[in-house]
């Protein structure tokens, strides 16, 4: 478009230039003018030796051939005295000739023509060469992959959800003819390393679709409004080639929140890429099949825009694996390596807890370097020995090394968790827990979204509570000590708290009332004061307190009960690090039947258990 005006422009500077052009050529061809006198007196000297009637015009040509025009009042009465001299005469008619009348029309057309052409041909090939110049310089050139999900091990549950995109890449009418909608954008998240990149190509290669790939962090250090065009230049890119995958990773560098820091300018920037971003998401035609995949290891920074319907809805959590992810990851990357009669791939699952996929990965690659260096033939036992420490350092240096004692209260404080999930009334099925250390960020992304727009009942509003301080309360009952782990859940459970007392109007003494209490950053803390009084705040704290209490004290009664299972679960959790909520099931049919000889019906019915993964 932007091309197409400027050759039109361009062409309508070359009008303008041609018309003067032809006109300074009229002027400079402008015979000089004589007067009738001096007409006559030329003719009396014999220096006229043609002249060309045109109406009253005379046009002059002297013995040198020079040409004047001049004005005759009587023409007729002026031929005898030509032909007396020997003058030739002739006459032309008024109007000029039909010929010259076409050219003077047909030739600025054309030069314009050939001038337009001549530009707006070179205009394409500019934007030609231009295009090329960019994929090359930007990498916009899909990639065909050659990765499948057999490459990607560990991560059952994301494939399992990936595999309707993969059917959809690869027949996309099927579903556009049920009108459905297809989901645009997924988001990945998860620590570094596990496998978010692969995952992702893995989609395109089964799906043999291209696969273009960009990174947030690309446009951190760029100048305004770079990052936006790119955006905009990867799409174009990736229109032309639907279906196809678009690969963001490290979304966070452009979609983090505004107020993540960063110099103004970094931040204008970030806005306008983040920007063209959703605009371009949100401006596909819904014939184009393309799927966004995105990355992140920071969710909790994402700007809420990006994470609206019709973006990024749905959003796949990859952990780092447990043991049987372990041993599968090491079980693909060992396929193409040689692997000594004494090397048990178990045994070095279970001795790398925390371990990345891309941690599994290198560790067989140092192990079969190692080996090379001593001149083996295979990787031997160890040879993944050493090659363990040498990244075990570089965890270590990381944080992410736990010891055993730090583990074994993580066990029991998330078997605290799942006991009481396991027991209590109205709450949200248990997906898994698990002991594997996350980063930081992940902690609280998927957590009970305690939103207005959804509506809970007092009783799961309680038993959400009482689950939250199950984590402590497990840590006192069964190993009578108190950890700093359990500040997370505190928070939430007071929050949770405090906004049935003071919101919901969920509480005896205060009653159905709303107070708008601990509502939105610093502005809202100072109008607090003014809402209600010193006295209801007072009220309102030993509301919040005597709520948590009890919910404490309950918690502590049901495990106490069933610190069988509560110390069953916590070994099986150290021993496997992660359990599905079939896995805990078996774990307490194990138990009661142990305690009590016999199959007992006790509790509620066992699939109506709640946990979420991070409490
Ligand atoms: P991320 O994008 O999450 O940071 P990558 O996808 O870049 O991680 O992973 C880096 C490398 O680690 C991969 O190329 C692969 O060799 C290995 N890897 C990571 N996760 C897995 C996995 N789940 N299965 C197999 N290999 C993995
Ligand atoms: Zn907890």
């Amino acid at each position: 478009m932007v091309a197409f005006i400027r050759a039109l422009y361009i062409l309508v500077l070359v009008g303008i230039l041609a018309g003067i052009v032809v006109l300074f050529w009229k002027m400079e061809h402008k015979r000089p003018t004589v007067s009738f006198n001096e007409f006559l007196v030329s003719l009396e000297n014999n220096e006229v030796a043609a002249v060309r009637f045109k109406g009253g015009n005379i046009v002059m040509v002297d013995n040198f051939g020079r040409e004047f025009t001049t004005y005759s009042p009587d023409v007729p009465s002026l031929v005898p005295r030509l032909l007396e001299k020997n003058v030739v005469v002739r006459g032309e008619s008024e109007q000029p000739s039909p010929v010259w009348n076409l050219l003077g029309v047909v030739i600025p057309v054309l030069l314009v023509m050939t001038a337009w052409y001549f530009l707006a041909s070179r205009q394409i090939r500019k934007d030609e060469a231009e295009e090329v110049d960019k994929e090359k310089k930007f990498r916009f050139a899909p990639s065909t992959t050659t990765i499948t999900f057999r490459d990607v091990a560990g991560v059952p549950e994301a494939k399992e959800e990936l595999i309707e995109i993969i059917d959809f890449l690869q027949k996309p009418k099927k579903y556009s003819k049920l009108g459905a909608i297809i989901p645009r954008g997924i988001l990945f998240q998860g620590p570094p390393g596990t496998g978010k990149t692969l995952l992702a190509k893995a989609i395109a290669g089964e799906a043999g679709v291209p696969f273009y790939s960009m990174s947030g962090s690309d446009f951190v250090e760029m100048f305004v409004g770079v990052g936006a065009s790119r955006v905009r230049d990867l799409f174009r890119e990736a229109k032309k080639n639907t279906p196809c995958i678009i690969f963001i990773d490290e979304i966070d560098a452009v979609g983090g929140h505004r107020a993540a820091g960063g110099s103004s300018s970094g931040q204008d920037e970030r806005g306008q890429t983040l920007n063209a971003l959703l605009v371009e998401m949100d401006g596909f035609a819904s014939d184009e099949t393309i799927i966004i995949l995105a990355a992140t290891n920071r969710p909790d920074i994402l700007d809420p825009a990006l994470l609206r319907p019709g973006r990024f809805d749905r959003q796949i959590n990859i952990l780092p694996p447990d043991v049987k992810g372990r041993l599968e990851i090491l079980k693909v990357h060992s396929r193409r390596v040689p692997l000594g009669k004494d090397v048990d791939l178990e045994n070095i699952a279970r001795g790398t807890p925390g371990f990345t996929g891309a941690e599994l990965a290198s560790l067989v690659n140092e192990a079969a370097i190692i080996a090379g260096r001593t001149n083996k033939k295979n990787i031997e036992s160890t040879d993944f020995e050493i090659a363990k420490d040498r990244i075990l350092m570089g965890i270590e240096r990381k944080g992410m090394v736990i010891n055993e004692k730090d583990r074994r209260t993580m066990a029991y404080h998330e078997a605290g968790h799942a006991v009481l999930a396991r027991f209590l009334p109205e709450t949200d099925p248990l997906h898994k827990i698990s002991i594997i250390p996350r980063g930081r960020a992940l902690g609280h992304t998927q957590q009970l979204p305690m939103q207005d727009r959804h509506s809970y009942s007092r009783e799961y509003l309680l038993s959400r509570i009482t689950i939250l301080l199950g984590g402590r309360a497990a840590e006192e009952v069964a190993l009578a000590q108190q950890t700093t782990g359990a500040e997370d859940d505190f928070q939430q459970a007071v929050q949770i708290a405090t906004r049935m007392v003071c919101r919901w109007g969920m509480d005896s003494e205060i009653g159905p009332l709303s107070y708008a209490r601990e509502e939105g950053g610093f502005l809202g803390e100072q109008m607090a004061g003014g809402v209600y009084s010193e006295e209801t705040a007072r009220l309102i704290d030993s509301r919040v307190k005597k709520l948590i209490g009890e919910c404490y004290d309950h918690a502590r009664e049901i495990l106490t009960r069933e610190i069988d299972f509560l110390r069953e679960l916590a070994d099986m959790l150290l021993l496997n690090e992660s359990l599905d909520k079939e896995e805990v099931e078996i774990i307490y049919e194990c138990t009661t039947r142990k305690r009590t000889g016999r199959q007992e019906d006790g509790g509620p019915v066992p699939n109506r258990k709640a946990l979420e993964n991070t409490i």
